[in-house]
């Protein structure tokens, strides 16, 4: 009887990684994935993309790509979503993937059916495997938070926003300084009659370059304790960026790196130029108008809410991702605790964590599977682990406690306890 293969549901790069780390540990497998080609959300016409015209990487090419397949060094410092879906393509080709994959197809449920068996169903084919890989993305579902009142004007999410010509003529309000709602805002400036940002909180601003080089390019590989990083780089930031209160955000309620830094100085530009003007946050929609905390009341014609994402597994049961709250409580952010042919690849976020980080995931899961055959002493003192808790994945940094920061976890911490497991598992 010939093994059954691993489903992999998603083809953006945690889905690639995942079948390219299968097929490097010779591990059969079999990909789903619901957009006609590979790419993920880095495919502006796929279904479930949320890029938009202007998107770029926020991190730097080098420090995101993965390590056996560089980017060519032509391709720009922070590359396009059309450099991204070229590097995924070429990434695809180079290794043979496409042949595992499906397309256009979408898996509607997964669920164990007896020791070692899964049944996967897509486009409403019934599927068995001895495990499944979910790689489904983390920015797809659109969080929309409810606001009293009505607002008679176009209200869209940041999921629905391709192009800046939306803004033509409008008064448009941006709820959200995250990195996509700095982007939109950016766009935003050039087409709309006027643009405003309600915010909550205070952020901290990290330009794209320091000294000539991509920011996250310096001090790599050498990760300072968590306190000394936090002065040094804070230091740094005022020297770079200013005061970001001088241009009215609030004053942060939080440490640099106890949230995700927002990568954009170009939003600081235009508040500088009175392009921008940044509110507080929204009490109420009051028909063509909106009103804020502060007091004040003013009219838009579009609001555009960059309010983030949330995790949607909707095709697992919940029981056996062992959702906790705003997120599947797993070990590693990988293992389920519940079924030991469960994985999830990519839900991690972290700044700087790359598709190498996500590979590196991907890897793991890899060697587990390749151990219980190769060397199942090794397997099984991992199975331990996963039935315990989670080592320290904070790196010493004390994280807001928002429902976006519950799979967050500290890029070096992340890394060294992937690395170790790894190496843990190596047969050899
Ligand atoms: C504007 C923007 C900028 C970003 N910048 C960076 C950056 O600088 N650095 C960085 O590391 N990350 C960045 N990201 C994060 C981004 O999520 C990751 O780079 C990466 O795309 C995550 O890959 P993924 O494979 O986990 O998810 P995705 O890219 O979302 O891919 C998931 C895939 O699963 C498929 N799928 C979903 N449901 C199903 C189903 N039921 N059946 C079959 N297929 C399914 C989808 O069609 C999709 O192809 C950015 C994101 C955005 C939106």
């Amino acid at each position: 009887m010939t093994a059954l293969s691993y489903a992999v549901i998603g083809a953006g790069p945690s889905g690639l990684a995942a079948a390219r780390n299968l097929q490097r540990f010779d591990i059969p497998w079999q990909g789903y994935e619901l957009a006609d080609d590979v790419g993920g959300l880095w495919d502006i016409d796929a279904p479930r993309s949320t890029v938009y015209e202007s998107a770029h990487l926020i991190s730097s090419r080098t420090t995101t790509e993965f390590t056996e397949f560089p980017m060519d060094p032509s391709v720009a410092d922070y590359p396009s979503h059309r450099d991204l879906k070229r590097y995924f393509d070429d990434f695809a080709s180079h290794f043979n993937l496409r042949e595992g994959y499906i397309f256009g197809s979408e898996v509607t449920s997964a669920r164990p059916v007896g020791y070692g068996e899964w049944e996967v169903v897509a486009n409403g084919v019934t599927h068995r495997h001895a495990g499944v890989i979910v790689a489904n993305g983390t920015l797809s579902e659109p969080n929309i938070p409810s606001f009293s009142g009505h607002f008679d004007g176009e209200l869209i999410h940041s999921s629905e926003y391709t192009s800046a010509t939306v803004f033509a003529g409008k008064r448009v309000l941006v709820v959200g300084a995250g990195n996509s709602g700095c982007d939109i805002a950016v766009d935003a400036v050039h087409h709309a009659k006027s643009i405003d940002m309600s915010v909550r909180r205070g952020y901290h601003f990290v330009p794209k370059y320091m000294f000539g080089r991509p920011s996250d390019t310096l001090n790599q590989g050498k990760p300072l304790p968590a306190r000394i990083k936090q002065v040094i780089d804070s230091r740094l930031l005022r020297i770079f960026t200013g005061d970001p209160v001088r241009l009215g955000f609030p004053e942060p309620d939080h440490k640099l790196y106890e949230s995700h830094p927002i990568v954009n100085t170009l939003v600081l530009h235009h508040l500088g130029h009175g392009d921008l003007r940044v509110m507080a946050d929204i009490e109420a929609f009051d028909g063509g108008h909106v009103r804020f905390r502060d007091g004040r009341r003013e009219p838009y014609d579009m609001v555009l809410l960059a309010t983030g994402y949330v995790l949607h597994y909707p095709f697992v049961d919940r029981e056996l991702l062992d959702w906790n709250g705003p997120a599947p409580d797993l070990y590693l952010n990988i293992f389920s605790r519940r079924d030991p042919d469960l994985f999830v690849v990519g839900m991690v976020e972290a700044s700087g964590i790359g598709w190498q980080g996500r590979y590196e995931q991907a890897e793991l899961v890899a060697r587990l599977i390749r151990a219980r055959t190769d060397a199942p002493d090794r397997a099984r003192a991992f199975a331990e682990s996963i039935a315990g808790p989670n080592p320290d994945l904070s790196g010493g940094y004390d994280y807001l406690g928002l429902d976006r920061m519950a799979y967050y976890v500290n890029k070096d911490a992340y890394r060294g306890a992937i690395g170790a497991a790894i190496r843990e598992l190596a047969a050899s």
